[in-house]
């Protein structure tokens, strides 16, 4: 598969350097070149397939020239390794929930994945440290993706006491080659820090550094799976009246819904949900982009005013000759998020603020005849302070919470001092 740069069509790279290298020059994101179409005979007898069976013959679409079939399964099997299931709340609307992996959010499974392609393009003899900030969720996602992965040390910066307990144990508590360290500093202290070592050329060779950056085209790629097995569970006469919601923040995975669309899945429209920050509503309206300052919601995932994957958006709109007015797209504040919270609790569905927002959307724009579907981004019990203070109800964990929530934390500690960090990452 070819890329481009959206900010400069000359650079054009492969899939592997795109998985290598993240962004392209000035930042730009990498688009495909060829948008890959399946007949609609191909889409239904793909629905009928298993999960990795399907997500192999549509990645295969865009890299098969770049990865045999066989290693593409492989390699998902390893990825797509838990179920996303469709749950029905009412007779026509629907969670796929996105949460039954190790880090109870969706983003294992851009992590999961873009962990197997790192590996399968990087040199088998290559070291390599991934070295990310977070402020919470995709931390937990790219440390479990790489744990126990030959030839890949993981460096996780996190700011100490700003994240939730449990957030903490999550990723703290893995060890092996999964290193954390709790900055005396806030989130900006540790990406600042991150800069920094990328920024030096030096130590940049001589650890192997790479980012598990968000914007990754492989985890785009792996996102777009889970939209067919949505549709894959749907009954057949429900699969061309779909509209589908998604809670937003850096829009990624919304692009990903979109690129499923241009493949060919039927779906009549999507809804873009975003919390109070709601830069892309108002530019939907008024054709202007105006980003405000970030403020904090309940939720927290979304809480991002200049969303990094929008131009990707605006190319594929171009490219497929779509309409941006066709895209739904409003804001929910924290107060209709809680009530969105209690109303799907009094039909039976236990929620978290992200999918909240994406159901309360869908509710009030789904047409007589239509099917609507609201991802579920994360398992409730990943916010568990608040939904159980919202549902005045006690949330059993998860196992996956509830094995790492009495072990103690592996983390070093470190002032917000590259030096430190540089020790840090040159010593063994
Ligand atoms: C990351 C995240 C989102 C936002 O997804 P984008 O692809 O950034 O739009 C929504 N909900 C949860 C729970 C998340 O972790």
């Amino acid at each position: 598969m070819k890329l481009y740069n959206l900010k400069d069509h000359n650079e054009q790279v492969s899939f592997s350097q795109a998985v290598k290298q993240g962004l392209g020059k000035q930042q730009g994101l990498f688009f495909p070149l060829e948008l890959p179409e399946f007949e609609s005979t191909d889409i239904d007898n793909m629905l009928e397939m298993d999960f990795v069976s399907r997500s192999s013959k549509i990645l295969a679409a865009f890299i098969g020239d770049e990865i045999t079939h066989q290693q593409l399964s492989e390699r998902l099997n390893a990825a797509f390794s838990f179920p996303a299931p469709v749950k029905r709340v009412t007779d026509d609307i629907a969670c796929l929930e996105l949460f039954h992996g190790p880090t109870l959010a969706f983003k294992d499974f851009g992590g999961r994945f873009m962990a197997q392609m790192l590996q399968y393009v990087s040199d088998s003899e290559e070291q390599i440290t991934i070295l990310t900030a977070t402020s919470g969720d995709t931390g937990a996602a790219v440390a479990h993706a790489f744990y126990g992965m030959e030839n890949v040390r993981v460096v996780i910066l996190y700011p100490q006491g700003k994240i939730s307990p449990l957030q903490e144990k999550l990723f703290c508590t893995l060890g092996g080659n999964i290193q954390t360290i709790a900055v005396d500093g806030d989130f900006d202290a540790c990406q600042s820090l991150v800069k920094q070592a990328f920024d030096d050329e030096a130590l940049r060779k001589a650890v192997g550094l790479n980012s598990a950056n968000s914007i990754n085209i492989s985890r785009l790629l792996a996102q777009i799976c889970y939209y067919f097995e949505a549709v894959a569970q749907l009954p057949q006469e429900r699969r061309n009246q779909l509209v589908i919601s998604v809670p937003s923040g850096n829009f990624g995975d919304l692009t990903a819904g979109l690129l499923a669309k241009s493949l060919g899945l039927p779906v009549k429209r999507f809804i873009a949900a975003t919390n109070a920050n709601d830069t892309v509503p108002r530019f939907l309206k008024n054709n202007e982009w105006q980003p405000n300052k970030t403020v904090a919601t309940l939720s927290n995932a979304m809480d991002v005013s200049q969303p990094n994957n929008w131009p990707r958006v605006e190319e594929l709109y171009r490219r497929k000759t779509w309409r941006l007015s066709e895209l739904v797209s409003a804001s929910v504040n924290d107060d209709t998020t809680r009530r969105a919270m209690r109303e799907l609790n009094s039909l039976g569905y236990i929620s978290e603020p992200h999918a909240a927002i994406a159901w309360r959307l869908l509710r009030d724009n789904l047409q007589d005849g239509e099917f609507g579907l609201f991802l579920g981004t994360a398992h409730p019990a990943k916010f568990k302070e608040s939904v159980e203070e919202i549902l005045g109800q006690q949330l059993v964990l998860p196992p996956a919470l509830a094995e790492r929530a009495d072990l103690s934390l592996l983390s070093h500690q470190m002032a917000a001092d590259f030096s430190a960090l540089r020790h840090f990452l040159l010593k063994k």
